[in-house]
């Protein structure tokens, strides 16, 4: 019989089959709770720590107190990936509020619940670096920062999930969210860059946009590759006259985009600046410097 991964739930590990929580985890109930997903690349696990510290401020934004410091989270989270023998891995960290009373009060939830589940993932088709994606722009808009906006990456991402519904049922690839305002503000799971004249743009912090870990890495990658890099809002118009569009994200890595609602992006085939940051990307997140060995 195939091995079962091994899935950690607050101090324990159990088999994926066998590993459940309460159905009073208001995790569940109330999608309160936060998350980290997570990339392994050869034995190195990329900007761990960058991960740790968003999973805790998302956790200070909703007064969650997770029941490990950061080092211990760390290691947990190695240790994980070691049991399950994985060195190219898609880690998910999830602290819930945990079990308590039906009523969506947090109060008399006493004990959060940390699940780290080591796997894999595949996000966009296997030609999506080479050939590009296909995207629209959703009638969704992302919840404003005054509201529970992706800034915190909690378990609400039924934000996200109505704009993936309509991408799925236009026959597109990925979906893009605009902010209240009309500005371009993120893909379903990843952050937006367009390139204009040879300079690289993507909405600035307060879109409401996750403070995404990969599109800081471009940002780096691209200002030492000598691009002009700038935060701005970015207009419809502007995203569908772009000579590129693309995505990053964990997940997703650095993906581009060839069309947006039946607009070619540029010639329609993937750009040489998202070409060039995808294959210095490649080498990035496997330098031992970029993360934690396992
Ligand atoms: N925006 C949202 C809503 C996301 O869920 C993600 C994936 N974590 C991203 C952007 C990309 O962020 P990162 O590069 O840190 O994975």
């Amino acid at each position: 019989m195939e091995k079962q991964l091994q899935v950690y739930i607050d101090g324990k590990y159990y088999p994926k089959s066998e590993a459940k929580v309460s159905v009073f985890d208001h995790g569940l109930l109330y999608g309160d709770g936060v998350f980290e997903g997570i990339r392994a690349y050869d034995g190195v696990v990329y900007k761990l720590k960058e991960h740790i510290n968003r999973l805790y401020s998302s956790a200070h934004m909703l007064m969650l107190s997770i029941p490990m410091t950061r080092e211990e989270l760390i290691q947990k989270t190695l240790e994980t990936l070691r049991k399950n023998k994985l060195r190219d891995a898609y880690v998910r960290l999830v602290v819930t509020r945990g079990a308590g009373d039906l009523g969506v009060n947090p109060k008399n939830c006493t004990k959060p619940t940390v699940i780290i589940i080591a796997d894999t993932i595949s996000m966009h088709k296997d030609d999506a670096k080479e050939k590009g994606v296909t995207a629209m722009i959703s009638w969704v808009k992302r919840d404003p920062v005054d509201a529970t906006s992706h800034e915190i990456k909690s378990l609400n991402y039924l934000n996200s999930i109505l704009a993936k519904i309509e991408a799925n049922m236009a026959g597109v690839d990925e979906a893009i969210c605009l902010d209240k305002n009309g500005f371009v503000c993120e893909g379903v799971a990843e952050n937006v860059f367009i390139v204009k004249n040879g300079k690289i743009q993507t909405p600035p912090s307060c879109s409401g946009a996750l403070p995404g870990i990969t599109a800081e890495s471009a940002k780096t990658l691209a200002k030492q590759l000598g691009y002009d890099v700038s935060e701005k809002n970015v207009t419809p118009y502007e995203l569908f006259n772009a000579d590129e569009v693309f995505f990053t994200g964990t997940a997703a890595e650095i993906v581009p985009v060839r069309e947006v609602n039946k607009r070619s992006i540029g010639d329609g085939k993937p750009g040489p600046i998202a070409r060039r940051l995808i294959a210095e990307f490649s080498k990035m997140v496997r330098d031992p410097k970029e993360g934690i060995t396992i």
